[in-house]
């Protein structure tokens, strides 16, 4: 079952507030670096994690340089504009995407779940495919890893307009995919995600056009299963 997850009002208590603050932090492996700030107290664009054309033929270098060279740059840099002078300034981009609403959540957001999917990346792997823990929850969800792939490809494609799909995990085992339009972060409702990918134009347009299917296709050879498995250990 594929459902899109609607992102209900955030109120939470202080105490499920700094948990689900701790919670995306963990999940979001190098979030201490995405939350070192300059000495202008803003944040700024980290290094690519890989060379710029290291997921090539899959997503090319002029892709990584536009996907996270501009449009990542610039959530980062309209986060900080807008966080300037307000209550969120000296806040984490998990504790500003937790806490705030409208363009600032949008902008936030957008940093995390950006950082979120390049860091799951890695260079192509000749039969890359998902292994331990993950591999064992995928086959007990979904029976295998087949048919998980095609369950993620009809998510992706069958999501009308921008936004994301996600992997969900949760503590017994079980995997669920998620649609989010736009920014939207399933943390936002309590959801824990291991895995995702961004299916706005703007991800693939510049390598397979209108393809999102093919892009998806691509996107099996260079998820690096490893990271998924290092945020499995984040869920208790
Ligand atoms: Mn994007």
């Amino acid at each position: 079952l594929i459902y899109i997850l609607f992102i209900k009002q955030k109120t939470m208590k202080t105490q499920d507030l700094s948990n689900l603050v701790k919670q995306a932090a963990c999940l979001l492996l190098i979030s201490h670096k995405v939350n070192q700030k300059d000495e202008n107290n803003n944040f700024k664009l980290l290094p690519t994690l890989y060379p710029e054309d290291a997921l090539e033929p899959y997503i090319s270098k002029k892709t990584v340089e536009f996907h996270y060279g501009k449009h990542l740059a610039g959530y980062i840099q309209t986060t900080n504009n807008l966080k300037a002078d307000t209550e969120y300034k000296d806040l984490s981009i998990e504790e500003i995407m937790l806490q705030a609403d409208g363009k600032l959540f949008n902008n936030a957001a957008q940093v995390y779940n950006h950082y979120f999917q390049f860091e799951a990346l890695h260079a192509p792997k000749k039969d890359n495919a998902p292994e331990g823990k993950i591999k064992k929850n995928i086959e007990g969800t979904f029976g295998n890893l087949d048919t998980f792939k095609q369950k993620f490809a009809e998510a992706a494609t069958t999501l009308f307009g921008s936004g994301y799909v996600w992997l969900l995990a949760s503590a017994d085992g079980k995997l669920e995919l998620v649609q989010t339009k736009n920014a939207e972060n399933p943390l936002t409702a309590g959801k824990t995600p291991v895995l995702n990918l961004d299916v706005w134009e703007h991800a693939y347009y510049l390598d397979v056009q209108n393809l999102r299917a093919k892009y998806v296709e691509n996107f099996w050879n260079i998820v690096d299963w490893e990271k998924v498995n290092k945020r499995l250990e984040c869920i208790k």
